[in-house]
This record gives structure tokens, C-alpha cells and sequence, in this order.
């Protein structure tokens, strides 16, 4: 990939100081995603973190599944996962899975019952749970806590071997029912689950929890920091307890960091499935959702998705990114590198009357307004053309420099033309508008007199308000309104394409506020997170785009072709406008 290296960080210099201290010949890291859905944009920070530092220091990282629960994990979303990673630009050293382990994490488990630090407890599960204590009360001991070994021995093998039910029994780590860190409080390490697991079959009739597989998965691999996020920080003095009492290969060290949060989304793979069961969006890669797959179909790159998470950083801090963030990233990837083109979202009729019927001619047009290098496309022009419905109004404000009964706008790349008739439906909506064009006014010049200068070469670029490529204001000519200038399709070969609009998925910063999903969440989706111009038609250098291009639509944004499209009906996503409209919404509400 072509990636540089990332900034330092707090791990990154620790890890120097690992190395320079001479505590391990090579760094060894592991991206341990749990395949259970799809990966998000959250994981890429932690993707960014493991193959990044291994990539960077010479050393390895492992694409390691943490497959412990059979009835939550589906093979499909395993190879889902290793597209997105490849698709993202990193690379593993080697594929694990932790039920590859399941051997030896049960030796692991025979080992602490022998040493007298494990024990088969056959209370219920929610007697277990009620005797766990509170954060303010310490636990009480269960009744099986002082089980001789050899009948821990013969019972958990009884496990293994199928004699017993789901939840009759558990191997439950004997510590301290009465530590302050409930994760010390005598933790369940084994449940019967008479389940198939997608990779071991039948195998197993016990599988080990999390916390008990993780740590000592990481220790059979030989990884030497085990990067993971805050939220398990209070876990590691249970992992390091498992080191201190097994005769585990290696030690890993376990650093913690502070979860990516967007605001106006939630990023965890639990409710993003709700969302997608529930129907709120199409699937899991709906260009709305923050999954790797998602951001691909709206169009982001992924240099874009990298960049941003560089740009995020890695810190201890608890934060919630603006989503104007990742938007940047992608305008800063898209600028320089996508092609302009134009499209009309809401075509409204345009007729030149002048212009002679039948005739058509050719204008080359610029791919990129700073880079020759990308070339010229040509575009026709002749009498009919479509031209943005939002470009013309029946009574302008001062202020609006484009086509209203009587005013003037300059067609990109083309001439003035001005509004002489309107033709209205039975509603009196604006359906035909004719207009007379200015000969006079290619090039750039201004109507009327020598003045003007290029009109065609800033503003339309990015401009989306009123002042929309407002080239030259003839004042050479005297003249005192200022023209604006629009983008335009030729009736005759523009394309018909469906063009998709994309907002924020929630209207409130932090969906999830006030309580983790208790369903809540739902009512703060946004009711405009999609937006369809079924109608749109585009310049026809665009009637056979490549899946992977992606344009700059102009004044209109960044568009990439969904993987919806067919030959005769093509589908643009809108992947980010042009310019950050949030970004006054997120400082108004910071204010408040
Ligand atoms: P989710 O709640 O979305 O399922 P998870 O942490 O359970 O997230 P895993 O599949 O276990 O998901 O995650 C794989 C790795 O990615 C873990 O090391 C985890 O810490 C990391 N990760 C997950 N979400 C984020 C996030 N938002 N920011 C940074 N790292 C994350
Ligand atoms: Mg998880």
C-alpha cells in the first residue's frame, strides 16, 4: 500500500521503548474482530493501529477471529471481513481463529483447576449473578467454591463430553468474590453451549468466554502488544492474573486506547444490526452506515478512510468525532483526483430560441479547472438543454445572480443566455423556460461591451449558493448586476440516471444518549438520510462510468456509481457535497 507511515503516538513510543530496551526481537500485533457482522468505520481505527505498527516496525500482525460464541458468528461474515481489510490496504501475516485454540485454552483451563484456581460451580446463572455483589457490595462465595480438584477435574470433562445441559454448570476462575473490580469476582470462564460452532462442528460442548479466550490466544501467538480499547482496561488485571498463573508461551502486554465515535451515527456492530433488521436502512452496506462496506458503496476511497483515521489520532480520550472530519477526508482524496462533469439533479427545460434548430456544437471542456494534465472532455450544446431546476426562480431576491424572468446567467463553458418566456403547467409551476443567447458572450466575454474576463473559470467550481460562479461582474461594461454562471446538460444526449443524496443517518449528535439503544435511539433517525432524484440527467461522457470512478458533479458535490446502476438505468451516489453545510449546525449546537 501506499500508506506513509502513521504519526506517533503514546503506543508507538512505548513500544520504542520496548524495543530499545531489548524486550522483544519483533513486534507482533493481532486485529482480533469477532465475526459476527460487518466491520465499521471504528475498526479501522484499530485496523490502522495493529497492521499499521507492524507494517511500520518490520513485524507481524495477525488476522485473528474471535470466534468463541458459535450461536452469534456466521462463516459469511468472515470473508466479509477479509475483503474489507484488503479493500482498506492492509495486509496480515497469517489468518488465526481462537477456536484454533480451543485445545490448548482447555488444557489452560485444567491447569487452574489443578492448581486449586478453578472450579465447576452448579449454581444457576442468575444465582451466579446475584452473588457477584454490586460495585458498592462485595460478592459472596458460591457453595461449590471449595470443590476438591479432582471432582473439578472429572466434571469439567463431563462438560466436554456432552453429560450435562446448557447453564447445568460453569468453570467459574476462583480469585476474590470480594475484589473492587468485579472482573476479579470469580469470572465464568467456561459455559456448556451444546451448540455447532462454524468452524470446530460438534466438537465442543463448552466454549470459552472472551475474556478467558482473548488474552491467552494473545499469548499463544507470541503477540507482544495487545492493543485493544478502553473499555477493557478493567479486564486487564484479570488477563494479567491468567498470565501470572498459566504456563502460557509469552506474556503480551495490553494497551489500551479510546474508541472512534462519530457523531450522528453509532458505531457498534449490535445496533448497526438492529438498524438493518429493523428496515431503517437497505442492508449493511447502505451508503448511510458507517460500515467499511457502506462508506465503499457511497464512494469514499480508501486512502480517504486511512487519512481520516491518521487524522483522528490515538489517544486515551474519550471524544466523539465530527462527521464533517471523514466528510473532509474525502473532499481533501477527491479534489485533486475526480474528474468534473455535469448533471442536472432536477431538470428543468431550457430552449435557446435563437439558436439554430438542428444544430449542434462541440465545446471542450476541462476535467479538472487546476490540471491540464487531466485532459479535456467534449460536450454538445444545441437548442434544447436541461439546466438545474434550483437555478431559476420566478421572483429572485436581490441576490440571486441566476435565471429569473428577464436576468441573465452565463451557461459554463458556453455563452449568456437571458429568460424571455416562461411556459407554466395548469399549477403555474415553471415547466419551459425560453431564453436568447449572446452570441457575444463566448469566451468569457461580458454581454454588451469588451469587459468580463473568464467567467468560466472559477466560481461554478465549487460555488452552491447564490453567488454561484458569479465570473466577472462587468464592470468594464458598465453593467451592475452580476451574472452568475450554471451548469447545463444538452437535451438530446444527456443520460437519465437516478442520483442518490445522502445525509447524516441520525439527526442528533449522539443517538445513543440517554441509555444504550433501549430502542430509543430509533426515534432520531434522520427522515432525510435519503434523498432520490430519480430524474437527474447527466453530460453523456458519463453513459458508461467505470464502477470505481468517481466525479465531481459540478456545484453539486462528489458522486460515485452504486453498484445498483445497469446499462440502461444508471445510480449515482452522492458521496459528499462540496462543502461542510453541518459544520454551522455542529457550532451552533456547541454554543448552546
Ligand atoms: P462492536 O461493539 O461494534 O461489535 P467490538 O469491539 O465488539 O465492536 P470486535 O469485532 O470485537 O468489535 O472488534 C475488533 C477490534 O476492533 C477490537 O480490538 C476492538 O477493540 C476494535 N474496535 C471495535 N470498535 C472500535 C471503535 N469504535 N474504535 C476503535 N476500535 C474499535
Ligand atoms: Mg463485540
Amino acid at each position: 500500500m501506499s500508506a506513509t507511515a502513521e504519526p506517533t503516538n503514546f503506543i508507538r513510543r512505548q513500544i520504542d521503548a520496548d524495543l530499545a530496551a531489548g524486550r522483544h526481537a519483533a513486534v507482533v500485533t493481532r486485529f482480533p474482530p469477532e465475526p459476527n457482522g460487518y466491520l465499521h468505520i471504528g475498526h479501522a481505527k484499530s485496523m490502522a493501529l495493529n497492521f499499521g505498527i507492524a507494517r511500520d516496525y518490520g513485524g507481524r500482525c495477525t488476522l485473528r477471529f474471535d470466534d468463541t460464541n458459535p450461536a452469534k458468528e456466521d462463516a459469511a461474515f468472515i470473508a466479509a471481513i477479509e475483503e474489507d481489510i484488503r479493500w482498506l490496504g492492509y495486509q496480515w501475516h497469517a489468518v488465526a481463529f481462537a477456536s484454533d485454540y480451543f485445545e490448548q485454552l482447555y488444557a489452560f483451563a485444567v491447569e487452574l483447576i489443578e492448581k486449586g484456581l478453578a472450579y465447576i460451580d452448579s449454581q444457576s446463572g442468575d444465582a451466579i449473578r446475584d452473588g457477584r455483589g454490586t460495585l458498592t457490595a462485595p460478592g459472596v462465595d458460591s457453595p461449590y467454591r471449595d470443590r476438591p480438584a479432582a471432582e473439578n477435574l472429572a466434571l469439567f470433562a463431563g462438560m466436554k463430553n456432552g453429560e450435562y445441559a446448557d447453564g447445568e454448570m460453569v468453570l467459574r476462575a476462583k480469585i476474590d468474590m470480594a475484589s473492587p473490580n468485579l472482573n476479579l469476582r470469580d469470572p465464568v470462564l467456561y459455559r456448556i453451549r451444546r451448540h455447532r460452532h462454524p468452524r470446530t462442528g460438534d466438537a465442543w460442548r463448552i466454549y470459552p468466554l472472551y475474556d478467558f479466550a482473548h488474552g491467552q490466544s494473545d499469548a499463544i501467538e507470541g503477540v507482544t502488544h495487545s492493543l485493544c480499547t478502553l473499555e477493557f482496561e478493567d479486564h486487564r488485571p484479570l488477563y494479567d492474573w491468567f498470565l501470572d498463573h498459566l504456563s502460557t508461551p509469552s506474556r503480551p502486554r495490553q494497551i489500551e486506547f479510546s474508541r472512534l465515535n462519530l457523531n450522528y451515527t453509532v458505531m457498534s456492530k449490535r445496533i448497526l444490526s438492529q438498524l438493518v433488521d429493523g428496515g431503517a436502512v437497505n442492508g449493511w452496506d447502505d451508503p448511510r452506515m458507517p460500515t467499511i462496506r457502506g462508506l465503499r458503496r457511497r464512494g469514499f476511497t480508501p486512502a480517504a478512510l486511512r487519512n481520516f483515521i491518521s487524522s483522528v489520532g490515538i489517544t486515551r480520550k474519550h471524544n466523539h468525532i465530527e462527521m464533517g472530519q471523514l466528510e473532509n477526508c474525502a473532499r481533501e482524496d477527491l479534489e485533486p483526483a475526480a474528474p468534473r462533469a455535469f448533471a442536472v439533479l432536477e431538470p428543468l427545460k431550457l430552449i435557446i430560441d435563437n439558436y439554430p434548430a438542428g444544430e449542434t456544437e462541440f465545446i471542450d471542456a476541462p476535467n479538472h479547472p487546476a490540471d491540464a494534465g487531466m485532459g479535456m472532455r467534449r460536450v454538445t450544446l444545441s437548442r434544447t438543454l436541461y439546466i438545474e431546476r434550483d437555478d431559476y426562480m420566478d421572483e429572485p431576491p436581490a441576490k440571486f445572480f441566476r435565471l429569473a424572468p428577464g436576468r441573465e446567467v452565463r451557461l459554463r463553458y458556453a455563452f449568456v443566455v437571458k429568460c424571455v418566456e416562461v411556459v407554466r403547467d395548469a399549477d403555474g409551476r415553471a415547466v419551459e423556460l425560453h431564453c436568447e443567447y449572446d452570441p457575444d458572450t463566448r469566451h468569457g466575454r461580458m454581454p454588451g461591451g469588451d469587459g468580463g474576463d473568464g467567467g468560466d473559470g472559477g466560481g461554478a467550481g465549487d460555488g452552491a449558493g447564490d453567488c454561484a460562479g458569479d465570473g466577472g461582474d462587468g464592470a468594464a461594461a458598465g453593467r451592475k448586476r452580476k451574472i452568475g454562471i450554471i451548469h447545463w446538460v444538452n437535451a438530446a444526449d444527456a443520460v437519465r440516471a437516478e442520483v442518490r443524496l445522502y445525509d447524516r443517518l441520525f439527526s442528533r449528535p449522539d443517538p445513543l444518549a440517554g441509555g444504550d439503544g433501549g430502542g430509543d435511539f430509533r426515534q432520531h433517525l434522520n427522515p432525510n438520510s435519503l434523498v432520490v432524484r430519480e430524474n437527474a440527467r447527466l453530460e453523456a461522457s458519463l453513459a458508461a462510468p467505470l464502477p470505481d470512478a468517481r466525479y465531481q458533479f459540478e456545484r453539486l458535490g462528489y458522486f460515485h456509481p452504486d453498484i445498483d446502476s445497469a446499462p440502461d438505468q444508471l445510480v449515482f451516489n452522492r458521496i459528499v457535497t462540496l462543502r461542510d453545510s453541518w459544520a454551522k449546525i455542529d457550532r451552533q449546537r456547541a454554543a448552546r
